[in-house]
């Protein structure tokens, strides 16, 4: 399937599949991944949050792979290969495009232009119109993305943040205060929601 020729792979390489698993169990409990059934298939996905992270680094990417090509003078590249990308992270490329103010990028928008369905197009002709019209570039929209990023980066403290219940599976805030509670205390972090955890009183009483 070409996953040999994604850019992660290999990452982890070195790490023991321990590693690795106690890695994803990280992510899943800090609201990063989920884990989500198709069929009888468990899969791994990406969360709102740990969508935002992924979402803002692929695009990078993209962009950053565009740069080389340019450097290295090759021809456009045939662009259908972004079709049927996520359409968020897709319209988050165009952002970045338009952000950097770089005419180079006009021929790759104009190839682009031609291939994508009509939504991405009118997106792309935006793009294109702002090379055009020089008028200086409004930077509030990707300050604010610049933000919401770095609070997802953040991870945990001192924002509130979710977490998944061992027992049901549901996830629960664990707040500013009682994060702080915690750590006061000396307790590691709850591994179950509230109901979870009364009903577990419950049962140790009777
Ligand atoms: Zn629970």
């Amino acid at each position: 399937m070409g996953v040999d020729k994604c850019n992660v792979y290999g990452v982890f390489k070195s790490a023991k599949m321990e590693n690795v698993v106690a890695k994803i169990d990280w992510m899943v409990a800090y609201d990063f991944l989920d884990i989500s059934y198709n069929g009888k298939l468990p899969m791994i996905v990406f969360t709102d949050r740990g969508w935002e992270i992924e979402a803002n680094q692929r695009t990078e990417e993209f962009l950053r792979e565009w740069d080389q090509w340019i450097n290295e003078g090759r021809p456009i590249p045939d662009m259908t290969y972004l079709e049927d990308r996520n359409r968020h992270m897709i319209l988050l490329l165009l952002e970045k495009v338009k952000e950097t103010g770089d005419n180079k990028y006009i021929p790759y928008l104009e190839a682009w232009y031609k291939v994508d369905y009509k939504k991405v197009r009118a997106a792309i002709h935006e793009t294109i119109k702002v090379f055009q019209s020089e008028e200086p570039f409004d930077p509030t929209s990707a300050i604010k993305r610049e933000n919401t990023m770095k609070e997802a980066l953040k991870g945990f403290a001192p924002f509130d943040f979710r977490i998944k219940c061992w027992e049901c599976g549901k996830r629960f805030i664990f707040t500013v205060g009682e994060q702080k509670f915690y750590k006061q205390k000396g307790f590691s972090e709850p591994k179950r929601c509230k109901p979870c955890r009364e009903k577990r009183k419950l049962e140790l009483y009777f």
